[in-house]
């Protein structure tokens, strides 16, 4: 997947352009309360093309907030990690000698960048980008990232830059793709190279590489793996391996291609917001997760230590009741024998259809022992539901008044299913439909 970085000096309008873009995207989960959300990042959808804008103007000062330094990190940062890039003026303060230091360092990174002029609220002000002509740029772009003016346009341009994914062509039907993420140093090259078997060699990612991941095949009681490992490329840029929160693009990489997440947590440093972030992209992208417990070698233990740390980590993954915790060592190999038999069994749940009548027959049951709520003095109907998709697994509930149905009962229902049906490792995703 392809990442447009929005870079510039504080006050342009970055976020305002972020959240402008990201506004015309339909989210497809509701909120989920729980799900950490990061301000930062979000995955956009535009023409079926989907890529990862970053807001740079996000992160907190990485040095002593000495602005120029930071600027110069930061721009550097999307120079490292983007594709694309969308630098950002301020079209009513003029070109300043930041905008200019940026620039060049930009110039160097050999990408395609955007020189965006914010501001530009109507074509009163059009005049005014004439300045920015002064970088040497062949074109700029005059936007109100506040009125959407111009935005639309200049989402059109990326657009046509963006590097094609060619991924899916390669997708195979018959295998599962398992996807090993978690922050750096959690220990997911140790488990990589566990699952394999033997010490996959890296080869080291030299400038110009697009390939985000290294995918090996694998195979496990005769059904065909591959595993996406994001850890294999070692971050190249210094700043993005000082500044760890980077690390969730390369999450969301992977993820982007598995069907199977396994979220690696360092068992000697708990969970961290981090943790949470990706693992909330992961619900929310409608994967399998299974989450592994590593380095648990490292903790000092009791009979009551693993009931205890389980209990933690439900409180912590509120929205991952359905994940299995495994506990293991990468390090000495105690328990990673039992990860693939783990995936196997979320995959297969991943995948897994139930008949309409057995669903019909929950939904009843349902129903029946609580009521669905009242909608405008009228009682909401539920006649029928049936399961539209795996991967994940979706059901679509017919009735009348549906959108009389709130947080709780739709949470109920759920629960329903999955007692009914299990569907260990995978979010359940239902939808209400008035019938015609
Ligand atoms: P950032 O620091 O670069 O992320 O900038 P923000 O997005 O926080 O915006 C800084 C200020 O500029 C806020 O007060 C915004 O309301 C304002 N702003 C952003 N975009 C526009 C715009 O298109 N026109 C005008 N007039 N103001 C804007
Ligand atoms: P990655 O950055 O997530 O790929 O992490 P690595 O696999 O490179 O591991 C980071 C460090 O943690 C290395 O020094 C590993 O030897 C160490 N490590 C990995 N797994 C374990 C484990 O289960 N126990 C202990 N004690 N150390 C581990």
């Amino acid at each position: 997947m392809s990442v447009v970085a929005i870079v510039g000096r504080p006050n342009v309008g970055k976020s305002t352009l972020f959240n402008r873009i990201i506004g015309q995207r339909r989210a497809i989960v509701e909120d989920v309360p729980g799900v950490t959300r990061d301000r930062n990042y979000a995955e956009v959808t535009r023409y079926s093309t989907p890529f990862i804008l970053i807001d740079t103007g996000g992160f907190e000062p990485i040095s002593e907030d000495r602005l120029l330094v930071q600027m110069r990190e930061q721009s550097q940062l999307a120079v490292e990690e983007a594709d694309v890039i969308l630098m950002v003026m301020d079209g009513r303060e003029g070109l300043t000698p930041s905008d200019v230091e940026v620039v060049s360092g930009l110039r160097r990174a050999g990408k395609p960048v955007f020189y965006v002029i914010n501001k530009v609220d109507g074509p009163k002000q059009d005049a005014e980008t004439v300045d920015f002509y002064s970088l040497g740029v062949d074109k700029v772009h005059a936007i109100s990232a506040e009125h959407g003016r111009g935005v639309s346009d200049l989402m059109d341009e990326v657009l046509a830059v963006l590097p094609h994914d060619e991924l899916a062509a390669e997708e195979e039907a018959s295998e599962v793709r398992l996807a090993v993420i978690g922050r750096p140093n959690v220990g997911k090259s140790s488990l990589v190279n566990r699952l394999l078997g033997y010490e996959r060699v890296v080869a080291n990612a030299t400038a110009g590489t697009t390939r985000d991941s290294i995918d090996s095949p694998l195979e496990y009681n005769d059904q065909r793996y591959v595993l996406i490992d994001t850890a294999g490329i070692r971050r190249k840029g210094k700043v993005s391996q000082k500044l760890e929160k980077f690390s969730v693009v390369q999450a969301l990489k992977g993820m982007d291609r598995a069907h199977v997440v396994l979220v690696v947590i360092d068992a000697s440093e708990g969970v961290t917001e981090q943790d949470l972030t990706v693992a909330g992209y992961a619900y929310e992208k409608g994967r399998a997760v299974i989450l592994v417990v590593n380095k648990w070698d490292l903790i000092v233990k009791d009979h009551k230590t693993m009931g205890q740390y389980t209990a933690d980590l439900r409180d912590s993954f509120k929205f991952l009741p359905f994940a299995p915790v495994l506990f293991v060592s990468a390090l000495s190999g105690q328990r990673t024998n039992r990860i693939m038999g783990m995936v196997e069994k979320v995959a297969a749940e991943f995948n897994r259809r139930i008949p309409t009548p057995e669903l019909n027959r929950v939904l009843k049951e349902a129903t029946i022992s609580h009521a669905p709520p009242m909608s405008q003095g009228k009682r909401v109907k539920l006649f029928y539901i049936t399961q539209t998709a795996v991967r994940p697994p979706t059901f679509v509930a017919f009735g009348n008044r549906t959108q009389g149905i709130h947080f709780s009962y739709h949470r109920y229902l759920v629960n329903q299913l999955r007692e009914a049906f299990g569907f260990e490792g995978c979010p359940i995703r239902l939808f209400f439909k008035d019938r015609e």
